[in-house]
């Protein structure tokens, strides 16, 4: 469907379901809603995944930190989603990552309570792998791991993905099953009759369109409270923010291991092998401003550098090693006390005319929430049954299994199925006409020409900076630079 299409059906239709916000929750929501064979829109005010969903630190895991807090139910809902994702869901996407926990003299954990505490997290996660190594086979791991008063590491597994790219899977599975997706498509306003809300007003490139829904879901993330107002002038705060940053660095050796840095008693910051560098953070600090301002500031840069040479070689984590830094909003439920503490919990709440919202809890769990959402709206969308079995996402498959028509270079092979999985045939299928698709965008990475075509024609980018940020990994990489902006710009220009 193109743009003017799906501009066309949502004036034009009447929706069983209106979903704002294409995030990963709204994009679940939505497709599964699809898939029950109710008529579904999804429309995203910026680029779906473009706000929390692309800001995240990009691991599905059960969360070692959670189980200290006492929150054994996340911990072991995670783990279930973080083993159906890795096997079922996405398996091209998301990958069983080993992570290290270094444990030096004077630091906040005891070996004994860290050992038992990745014993237990590991019985709930039905993983094997749990162990204290010692520090020459950690430093195998993880080549550049700081050696200096290290006494042993907790040894553990999660899984890592490409947040970004696992929203877009979800859209494209909400379109196959039929529904209507719009970017660059803003709620401004609610449509009600008799109090019920029935729809939306839309602002898109510069028009207003109206949306007819019998019902509508407010997954918003970090907005949500201001698309609740829309309804109920006087709906109170549901939700509190916390800003978080990250940082890339090119990766140094081969790390076959994430790290878990501890920072403080609470607190743990993160070291991750990602698409070739290396992805450290973040920070949790209270935010009160407009959700479209977050940024990295020097000082959260800062941070994150410092707190990762607690456990990194400091030389690999200098500030002129930074690639790329990003910040995004965590979404906690309202309340006192140190964000840091604060349960990772999913707020729902329902408005006077009907509206369902639904906010924060995790990257991990969004399979979860979505069900959650619909079975909320069981009795009015009158579904007889919610099923909740996993289905395969669209490419879903194990990366090994899949062979390619046209031969290529390792990394951008590599990189191809992780993002694509069986699509990636998808995406290569031009390049037998246009060779030129294979050409690398920059040298020092495996995007390929190909992927900005795809992402055009079967991807709902609609500028560069769809594809930089969020289709590709050139931002990551710090190859988003003005001629990489106009090379992806001409190849867009063509389709
Ligand atoms: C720093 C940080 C690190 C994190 N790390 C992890 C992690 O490693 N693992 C994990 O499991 N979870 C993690 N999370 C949590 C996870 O990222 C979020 O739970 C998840 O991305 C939330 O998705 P969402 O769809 O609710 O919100 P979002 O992704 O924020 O989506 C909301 C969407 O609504 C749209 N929208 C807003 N207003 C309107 C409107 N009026 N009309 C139309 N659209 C609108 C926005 O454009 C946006 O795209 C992290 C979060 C942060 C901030």
């Amino acid at each position: 469907m193109t743009r003017a299409d799906a501009i066309e059906q949502l004036s034009s239709r009447e929706f069983d379901l209106l979903v704002v916000g294409g995030g990963v929750v709204g994009a679940s929501v939505a497709a599964h809603a699809a898939r029950l064979d109710l008529s579904v829109a999804l429309v995203d005010a910026g680029d779906f995944g473009g706000a929390t969903s692309s800001a995240s630190s990009k691991l599905v895991h059960g969360g070692l930190r959670y189980l200290r807090l006492g929150d054994v139910r996340l911990v072991r809902e995670a783990h279930y989603e973080r083993r159906i994702l890795t096997t079922v869901v996405a398996p091209h996407l998301v990958q069983r990552t080993p992570f290290l926990l270094p444990l030096y003299e004077g630091g906040p954990y005891r070996p004994a309570v860290v050992q038992s505490g990745i014993v237990v997290y590991s019985a709930l996660a039905r993983s094997r792998l749990h162990w204290l190594v010692g520090p020459d086979r950690a430093r195998e791991l993880v080549p550049q791991l700081r050696m200096g008063g290290l006494r042993s590491c907790g040894l553990y597994a999660d899984a890592t993905t490409n947040d970004a790219r696992l929203c877009l899977a979800n859209v494209r599975a909400a379109a196959e099953a039929g529904a209507c997706v719009l970017n660059g498509a803003e709620v401004v306003a609610l449509r009600s009759l008799d109090g019920r809300v029935t729809g939306a007003e839309v602002r898109v490139d510069g028009e207003s369109v109206a949306v007819g829904a019998r019902y509508v879901v407010n997954a918003a993330g970090p907005w949500v409270d201001h698309v609740r107002r829309l309804e109920d002038p006087s709906a109170g705060t549901s939700v509190r923010l916390s800003s978080g940053a990250h940082v890339l660095v090119p990766a140094s050796g081969d790390w076959q291991a994430a790290l878990t840095i501890p920072y403080d008693p609470v607190r743990v910051t993160f070291a991750v092998p990602w698409c070739g560098m290396l992805l450290l953070g973040t920070t949790d600090d209270p935010f009160d401003g407009d959700p479209a301002d977050v940024q990295p500031t020097p000082e959260s840069v800062g941070q994150v550098l410092d707190e990762a040479s607690v456990a990194i070689e400091p030389s690999l984590v200098t500030a002129d090693r930074v690639r790329a830094a990003f910040a995004g909003l965590r979404v906690l439920p309202a309340g006192d006390g140190e964000s840091v503490r604060a349960r990772r919990e999913t707020v729902f709440t329902r408005g006077p005319g009907g509206m369902l919202s639904v906010a924060g809890g995790k990257l991990t769990t969004y399979r979860r929430i979505a069900l959650e959402t619909l079975s909320r709206l069981r009795t009015d969308l009158e579904l007889h049954r919610l099923d909740h079995r996993p289905w395969p996402l669209p490419g879903a498959v194990h990366p090994g299994a899949v062979s390619l028509p046209i031969e290529l270079e390792p990394d951008v092979r590599r990189q191809l199925l992780h993002l694509h999985g069986s699509l990636a045939r998808e995406v290569l299928a031009p390049a037998r006409e246009d060779p030129t698709l294979l050409e690398r965008l920059h040298s020092d990475g495996p995007d390929i020409a190909a992927q900005v075509r795809y992402a055009a024609t079967h991807e709902w980018a609609r500028n560069a900076e769809d594809v930089i940020r969020r289709r590709t990994t050139l931002f990551y990489r710090g190859l988003d630079g003005p001629e990489i902006t106009a090379r992806v710009n001409e190849l867009l220009v063509v389709v």
